[in-house]
């Protein structure tokens, strides 16, 4: 058994959907298949616009939603033939009556919850896999379509609830051990908490249900297919000489995917990794491109980076304070005002000295954390144990990441030698003892330029020496 999942730039479009079938026809000549969809490109995005519209009281929610309508009813004309169109098409409506009729009551009463959005946005998956489904069964191919929500259940966290492994995964393995068809086709994104309420993976959750569902399998493979070739060595919109990473272990991905490489969802690496799956990045626009493997062990090791990864729009929030040292306590306390407003740190650094902590966090976060920190330790700060705490903004972190680093003594040496050489002042470094990741906090204009003389220094002259670049 095989997981494929494909995400919303391959399923776009009528043309696009094509190319899906086309590698599905490939791949179910030698193995069965679950086949995993996103929604439509950006219908995510338009379904969160329209409940946030109806909620204000805006009627052009109701434009919106009938834009959807037509995309959706436009791609099933272009893709299934005029004498089999009609049930899809009356399928695709009654979806979409059903989301306008969630949409009204939104709209009378200007109250839109956290679950209701779930509501709203698994549609989009459903239609898209409803769709896909219908279309490769018009072609004769046999698909069997199951509705995700029904197998993963989760806690109630709307938005981005959490996994129970423990029902999912039993579901899952009796589900496919019962079923003896060979396509299966599923939304990816959806589930639904313990009462049978719809509920979602987060953002870009498609990836996590193809992982979640190719875990309990457990499946010989997964293959996330994206519009791009694979993992690459640095962003591309920053560094024109970038290379595909043909191989990367869970560690170096997870690290990678966290530090904006948007090739998938991070969540995503914890299913696979935990049962060894082999996990390849495709691109359906060029199948023919090998891609990247995700795996436990990798063979190509000559450099010990394996990539260069970068966040934008970080602030750094310092607490110092001569009240801090040596005394037991204060970094809970910071880190729980944080927590109790659901505020992600992304870096931490404390000097030895224990005069200063410092953390890195999303900068839209920066002025409500400013706050609850303040408050947190309105005391110390009155008692001038500590001094009220900083922020700057206009900040990026930049990151080496790999495995090897660890046994490469100095790679930071270099990595900071190139920054100081090339006027990059390093406002904070964040080194985790997995000496995976090697992270400066830089000022966002000197991102373009660091990225650049690093990816020179740890890619573009190791492959030239071994010839691969
Ligand atoms: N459709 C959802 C999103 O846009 C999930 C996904 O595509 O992975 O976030």
């Amino acid at each position: 058994m095989q997981v494929l999942k494909f995400g919303g730039s391959s399923v776009a479009n009528a043309a696009n959907i094509n190319k899906v079938i086309e590698i599905v026809k490939e791949k179910i000549k030698t193995d069965k298949i679950i086949v995993v969809v996103s929604a439509f490109g950006g219908i995510t995005d338009i379904l969160l616009q329209c409940s946030q519209l109806a909620a204000e009281g805006n009627e052009a929610y109701k434009k919106k939603l009938h834009e959807a309508e037509l995309r959706h009813l436009a791609t099933v004309k272009e893709l299934i033939s005029i004498t089999q169109q009609s049930a899809v098409l009356s399928l695709v409506k009654t979806l979409c009556n059903e989301m306008e009729d969630i949409c009204t009551g939104i709209f009378l009463l200007k109250e839109l919850s956290e679950r209701t959005k779930d509501r709203i946005v698994s549609y989009g998956e459903i239609l898209s896999s409803k769709i896909i489904a219908a279309k490769l069964n018009t072609e004769a191919i046999t698909c069997e379509w199951i509705n995700s929500a029904e197998l993963i259940v989760t806690n109630a966290n709307y938005g981005s609830a959490a996994v129970d492994f423990s029902i999912t995964d039993k579901k899952i393995a009796d589900y496919f051990a019962a079923s003896t068809s060979t396509l299966f086709m599923m939304p990816g994104f959806i589930a639904s908490d313990i009462n049978g309420v719809t509920t979602t993976l987060g953002r870009g959750g498609s990836d996590y249900t193809a992982a979640i569902v190719a875990a309990a399998l457990p499946a010989k493979v997964l293959e996330i297919w994206t519009d791009v070739s694979g993992m690459m060595t640095a962003d591309p919109r920053l560094v024109a000489n970038v290379k595909i990473i043909p191989e990367i272990s869970y560690q170096e991905a997870m690290e990678l995917s966290h530090f904006g490489a948007k090739v998938i969802y991070p969540p995503t690496i914890q299913p696979v990794s935990s049962k060894g799956i082999p996990t390849w990045i495709k691109n359906t626009f060029a199948p023919q491109d090998n891609g990247t493997v995700i795996q436990k062990e990798t063979t190509n090791n000559t450099n010990s980076i394996r990539g260069i990864s970068s966040i934008n729009s970080i602030a750094l929030l310092s607490l110092e304070g001569s009240g801090m040292i040596g005394i037991p306590g204060f970094s809970k306390r910071l880190f729980e005002a944080l927590a109790v407003k659901k505020i992600n740190v992304i870096l931490i650094t404390q000097s030895s000295s224990e005069h200063s902590i410092c953390v890195g966090m999303d900068a839209s976060n920066a002025d409500v954390a400013k706050a609850i920190i303040d408050e947190a330790f309105a005391y110390e700060i009155e008692t001038k144990k500590v001094d009220p705490i900083t922020v700057e903004k206009d900040l990026a972190i930049v990151a080496l990441v790999g495995d090897n680093m660890k046994s490469h003594p100095g790679i930071s040496g270099k990595m900071f030698g190139n920054l100081g050489r090339n006027g990059v002042n390093v406002r904070a470094i964040a080194q985790g003892s997995s000496e995976r990741n090697i992270s400066a906090v830089i000022c966002t204009q000197d991102v373009k330029k660091a990225i650049n003389v690093l990816h020179e220094e740890f890619f573009e002259t190791v492959y030239k020496e071994i010839n691969l670049f």
